[in-house]
């Protein structure tokens, strides 16, 4: 059998660990199958990586120099929207509209971040010291790993390595178990848009093996997660060890919040595509609906009406708007967490079963999903399921609203529907989130800095801020005449 080779340290060769495969999540195809990374092949990747960002080749390089390599790849990328669509439906079973806004999205986040390395500024501070000036730029960190996700892997890898490369690192890609193929993909347009070798490699395999491996070793020196709390936990603790910094981005379970005044029809049609695109597999997926029960009877009937409609089908199908979640295992994990909330006293409104259709018998489907009859504390509003299943929940006042929004272990991103914008606002800054939704969910920009409040996460990535995560300050002092430091001759006391 042919196997895929893997990216290491600018050489494409066969992993020297366990074999691997991929597998179309809609009909359980294989797409591919490559061997994981080895110990062996992670020590080969530090040592190239961190030769490579000190060489003075690169060192050396001027931002926009860096720049055009990222403004290569974003070319490359939009010239072959479609195949690379594709190929990320194969490796995790997104609707394949889904995958094309995601490919495009990388694209424009390799071109927002080689603007903002040519754009990023240092300081002169304004002098506090007679005779001396002091600077304050940006330098990169060395050799830096990121570790991602199944669920939009292009966007979430180039979300990192874009700003890890513009930053002047050397990046070491772990991608997840299930999705390794888009990867490799890109260390090939990074590859082809000219970027020394050494500066990216891609290491597949097993987290808590090659990844715990990557995280922990010496000469990296900085982790940026996006994946589970309790993985997100485990690698703050490796960080702190190490007193490097991490970056992590992790689950939620997002509260949206429909007012008495809300715009109906907008609010029922945001809150469907907040929790049922990607079924559900999103960390912001807006699972928790809050509704004034003065609107609660007829929003719901309009969001029932609209979910029912929903078509769930293959990838490729243009009609889709549900695909497969990722595997078999993670629908039994979604299917449980149905049965507990029917346990815990909720009654299923809609969904909740495998599709009947006989087409779909292959993949790993399920229905959208709607539950009500529970309240903020039971399991199903608490713990994040990441499949296609909200719960629905009506409030009286805006006090126990968000005294019950607020009451969740996560702090990720939240959705608010009112005509009143101002009222909006004010509840907005009443939310312990790391983003606010007005009026909107599950829109993003490259611009605007992401991350959670609580357990949902530790730092931000995106935005100017984004780019100088990768990076670390260094200040000098530079006297600028020769009356200083007049400690031994004992004239001017200490300074
Ligand atoms: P998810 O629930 O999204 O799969 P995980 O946290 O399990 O979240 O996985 C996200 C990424 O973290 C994947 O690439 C996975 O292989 C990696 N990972 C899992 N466990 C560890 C670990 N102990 N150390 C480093 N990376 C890990």
């Amino acid at each position: 059998m042919t196997t895929r080779d893997i990216f290491i340290g600018g050489q494409w060769r066969q992993g020297g660990g366990a074999l691997m495969q991929s597998h179309f999540p809609a009909d359980g195809s294989l797409n591919a199958t490559l061997h994981a990374a080895s110990l062996e092949d992670l020590e080969q990747a530090v040592a190239a990586g961190d030769r490579a960002w000190r060489d003075p080749a690169w060192r050396d390089t001027l931002p926009h120099q860096r720049a055009a390599i990222l403004h290569r790849v974003a070319d490359l990328i939009n010239a072959r929207i479609e195949t690379l669509a594709e190929m990320q439906s194969r490796d995790n079973g997104k609707p394949l509209a889904e995958a094309r806004g995601l490919v495009a999205s990388a694209a424009s986040t390799a071109r927002y971040f080689a603007a903002a390395c040519e754009l990023l500024e240092g300081e002169l501070p304004t002098p506090r010291i007679p005779q001396v000036i002091t600077l304050s730029g940006y330098e990169p960190l060395g050799v830096v790993a990121a570790i991602t996700p199944w669920n939009s892997p292009i966007a979430s890898e180039m979300q990192k390595i874009a700003p890890a490369i513009a930053a002047g690192n050397a990046a070491i890609l772990k991608p997840a178990e299930a999705t390794p193929l888009m990867a490799l993909e890109l260390a090939k347009l990074f590859e082809e848009a000219g970027l020394p070798a050494g500066l990216l490699s891609v290491l597949p395999g097993k987290g808590s093996v090659i990844g715990d491996a990557l995280a922990r070793h010496p000469k990296v020196r900085k982790i940026s997660f996006t994946g589970g709390t309790s993985t997100g936990r485990h690698l703050a603790h490796v960080a702190a060890e190490k007193l490097i910094p991490a970056s992590l981005e992790l689950g939620g379970k997002s509260p949206t919040i429909v007012l008495e005044d809300a715009n109906l029809e907008q609010a029922a049609r945001g809150i469907c595509y907040g929790i049922f695109s990607s079924a559900g597999q999103a960390c912001i997926a807006g699972s928790r609906l809050f509704v004034h029960q003065s609107v609660y009877a007829p929003l719901m009937a309009r969001l029932l009406e609209l979910t029912r409609g929903l078509r769930v089908g293959h990838p490729f199908d243009a009609a889709t708007h549900v695909g497969p979640l990722i595997n078999e295992g993670h629908r039994q994990r979604v299917m449980e967490y149905v049965a507990l909330a029917q346990r815990e006293g909720g009654r299923v409104l809609c969904g909740g079963e495998i599709p009947p259709d006989p087409a779909l018998a292959d993949g790993s489907y399920f229905q959208p999903t709607i539950i009500d009859g529970l309240s903020n504390g039971a399991r199903a509003c608490q713990e994040e399921i990441f499949g296609p299943v909200l719960v629905a929940m009506p409030f009286e006042d805006e006090a126990g609203l968000i005294a019950q929004a607020n009451d969740s272990v996560f702090g990720l991103a939240a959705g608010i529907w009112s005509r009143d914008s101002g009222r909006a606002l004010r509840l907005a800054s009443r939310l312990e989130v790391g983003t606010v939704w007005i009026n909107t969910y599950k829109v993003f920009s490259i611009s605007t800095p992401f991350g959670g409040f609580k357990e949902s996460g530790l730092g931000r990535e995106k935005g100017i801020q984004g780019l100088k995560a990768w990076m670390q300050q260094k200040s000098v002092y530079l006297a600028t005449g020769s009356d200083v430091n007049h400690w031994s001759d004992n004239k001017k006391g200490v300074q």
